[in-house]
């Protein structure tokens, strides 16, 4: 077996990579536009919105400057509990933006109370969430939060980011009145790497129309223009479109209801399992998260050794992010990994174990 158990990129199924070498068409053409439109309707779904999803080359953190740039002026609240909501406020410092933060310990979520405390503070015009915190397996309540934000303070715009669960964990944009979700192709979604997705609100979008130096690549009032005609401003990366419409087919097939099934499941088996083993995750029992298990390394594994072990065997897990290097380690149970590739990943882990 060979498994990719990163946090992304993930493994691609056979089909979905052989999409890729489809030939080239021109993109201003019918053709085109008819495939793309295709592709945006299927995401729709995925992303549970009726409003809209922009298809975008370029990599998930693109979208984080997207919709920073887009959807402030100046006052954003930025989220913060682990590496990914860190990057998101460098992000917004670095577009310009007055970004205060709010703080959790890398580990813990993100509550409804001291969110309300936030705002409650200060008025913003967003407020940027990382819906599942890739670096410490922290699952962020993004219903909760969003309900704290509509209640306290109406007018601010709900960013998330959902690169490594939109796919594999159920959320409901239009329902939980989220106004900016952004998800990468590389991870929940097991695409090769090299697009970004967003789905965008319609009142986000008015916003955008009034924010000063939206600059041009990433601008969402012409995305918007482009989108309406099926389209993209920028050439699209249409070989990854090409994969994207069979992964996105076989997303659906599977159901989405099943698909969110199959990956609590591998949660719940590698949680488990490392728990019984003396290695509890980082992460408190409620805020697990579905799609990566980022384990304490409480058994002192020398993880170059570990990872040797599993590479030989044609598997490849993750050491912790940043300064959890060495004392953590992930599992990413995402995309079309399977709970065979678990149970093979765990038999292979335990043998390493029994040799210690
Ligand atoms: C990987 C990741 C990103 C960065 O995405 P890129 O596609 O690598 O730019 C952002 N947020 C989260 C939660 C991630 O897991």
């Amino acid at each position: 077996m060979k498994h990719m158990f990163i946090p992304g990129p993930v493994d691609v199924d056979p089909d979905v990579l052989q999409a890729q070498t489809n030939p080239m068409i021109p993109h201003r053409s019918a053709e085109f536009d008819a495939f793309f439109q295709g592709t945006e309707a299927k995401l729709k779904q995925v992303f549970m919105t009726e409003t809209r999803v922009f298809q975008l080359p370029c990599s998930g953190s693109g979208m984080q400057e997207a919709g920073i740039r887009n959807l402030a002026h100046k006052d954003v609240l930025s989220c913060v509990n682990g590496a990914f909501g860190h990057r998101w406020y460098q992000v917004a410092v670095s577009n310009g933006k007055q970004a205060d933060r709010l703080d959790a310990a890398w580990g813990e979520a993100i509550t409804p109370e001291r969110l309300a405390g936030a705002l409650s503070a200060k008025p913003y015009e967003v407020v940027t969430i990382v819906h599942n915190e890739t670096s410490t397996g922290v699952e962020n309540p993004i219903k909760d939060l969003a309900e704290v934000v509509r209640e306290i303070s109406p007018e601010t715009l709900i960013l998330i980011d959902a690169v490594s669960s939109l796919g594999g964990v159920k959320i409901e944009t239009d329902v939980w009145g989220l106004d900016f979700v952004l998800t990468s192709s590389q991870k929940c979604l097991a695409l090769p790497p090299g697009m970004a997705f967003a789905a965008v609100s319609e009142r986000a979008l008015e916003k955008a129309k009034s924010v000063e130096n939206r600059g041009w690549y990433f601008d969402m009032t012409l995305m918007e223009k482009h989108r309406i005609k099926n389209s993209t401003a920028m050439t699209p990366s249409m070989s990854l479109i090409w994969a994207l419409d069979v992964q996105l087919d076989k997303i659906l097939a599977e159901g989405l209801e099943n698909r969110f099934a199959r990956h609590q499941a591998m949660a719940e088996r590698v949680q488990s399992w490392a728990l019984a083993n003396g290695m509890d995750p980082l992460a408190k029992e409620d805020h697990r998260s579905p799609t990566v298990s980022t384990i304490q390394n409480l058994r002192k594994v020398d993880f170059s050794e570990l990872s040797s072990h599993l590479l030989a065997r044609g598997m490849c897990i993750s050491n912790g992010y940043g300064e959890l290097k060495n004392k953590t380690f992930r599992i990413a149970h995402m995309g079309e990994t399977q709970m065979y590739h678990i149970d093979t990943l765990l038999e292979a882990f335990e043998a390493f174990l029994a040799k210690m």
